[in-house]
């Protein structure tokens, strides 16, 4: 499924398959949204800063006037949207519609997110964790190649986890289906600290924070490495220029780049064993350059060779494991597929409020 990039002004009403969706992706520093044909097709994108200080009220307000302006140029209304996707991070209460106490978004603890923007659009909102909502995404219109089964890790300053079981979230009984980056795979008492504040799960070693963490204590031990110089300005240090070094041929950084990699096999192993998925998605920005980069090919070799190591073989086999390929769109645009799934009547899938 091709996406189309209108932000440079090209028209592409004509091939637009109706009805319309919009999806609205809430992050701590932007909200993403796009405007989605009924075959996933991206025909409008855009964001706007969060603000996420300010009351979340005045940013409801904020995207729907933006998405008002914007579908104006194209000669839509809202009145030509059929609903909305709305995903926020957790956490959350999916079935009341409330996001509770994000980190990352200060102002808006506790509020009644999914009524706020039917209220405010007068349209019909289902409302999503925002990793599932990019797992959706990338089952309908990415790499995920229409399988209704899936899981999609995203690397960045955390690992986020997104799960569909036959075709669904998987939300879970009380919003916190698919936190697969807090299973444990460490289970010392002196394991790394997470950011959740327990120790020994996935994110404390494999996300991009991680990363950058595990090379500080290899530089502070004596490693030598062309990252060495970095130290002396703290902001130079990043999975970014790690992933640079490792590429260069820097061995250190090569090392820490595959160690990140087996811990993403052993995490993958258990999540494999309990859902089964038909494919696994790599997404996040820290993909290594990806497949089109030899670091990036070798990142992901290593990831399925620790997961051929103990996942049962029969099962490792039928597992693809690949990277994601809708990037930062994939939860605007799973958001906006979740819409259109919940107006086909899913049972079971997010609680939607007519607007
Ligand atoms: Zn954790």
């Amino acid at each position: 499924m091709s996406v189309t990039d209108t932000d440079g002004g090209g028209d592409v009403v004509a091939g637009a398959c109706p009805p319309l969706w919009l999806g609205v992706d809430v992050g701590g520093t932007n909200i993403k949204w796009g405007l989605v044909d009924d075959g996933g097709r991206v025909l409008l994108r855009d964001h706007l800063p969060t603000y996420a200080d300010q009351p979340p009220s005045l940013a409801i307000h904020r995207v729907v006037a933006a998405i008002d302006a914007r579908l104006a140029t194209r000669n839509w209304r809202r009145s030509d949207v059929q609903g909305i996707g709305l995903a926020t991070p957790g956490t959350m209460d999916i079935p009341s519609g409330m996001i509770l106490e994000p980190p990352n978004l200060p102002g808006w603890r506790h509020f009644p997110v999914r009524d706020a923007l039917a209220d405010a659009s007068g349209l019909p909102v289902a409302f999503a964790n925002d990793a599932n909502a990019a797992a959706f995404g990338e089952h309908w219109a990415g790499s995920g190649g229409k399988l209704d089964s899936l899981l999609l890790l995203t690397l960045g300053t955390g690992v986020g986890g997104g799960v569909l079981v036959h075709g669904r979230t998987l939300d879970g009984t009380h919003s916190y289906g698919g936190e697969c980056g807090h299973i444990i795979i460490d289970p010392d008492p002196n394991a790394r600290m997470c950011g959740c504040g327990r120790t020994g799960h996935l994110e404390a070693y494999a996300s991009a924070t991680a990363l950058v963490k595990r090379c500080e204590e290899a530089l502070a031990s004596g490693r030598s490495s062309s990252l060495g110089r970095t130290t002396l300005d703290p902001a130079g240090l990043s999975a970014l220029a790690i992933g640079q070094a490792a590429a260069a041929g820097d061995g250190l950084a090569r090392e820490l780049v595959l160690d990140t990699a087996l811990y993403l096999g052993i995490g993958l192993a258990s999540l494999i064993h309990v859902l089964d998925p038909a494919i696994v998605l790599l997404g996040g920005a820290m993909d290594f350059g990806g497949e089109s980069s030899p670091l990036g090919r070798e990142f992901l070799e290593k990831i399925r060779r620790e997961v051929g190591l103990r996942v049962f073989p029969d099962l490792a086999g039928k597992t693809t494991i690949r990277f994601a390929s809708l990037g930062g769109d994939a939860g605007f645009i799973g958001a906006a597929g979740i819409a259109r799934a919940a107006s086909l009547g899913g049972s079971g899938l997010p609680h939607v409020r007519q607007g």
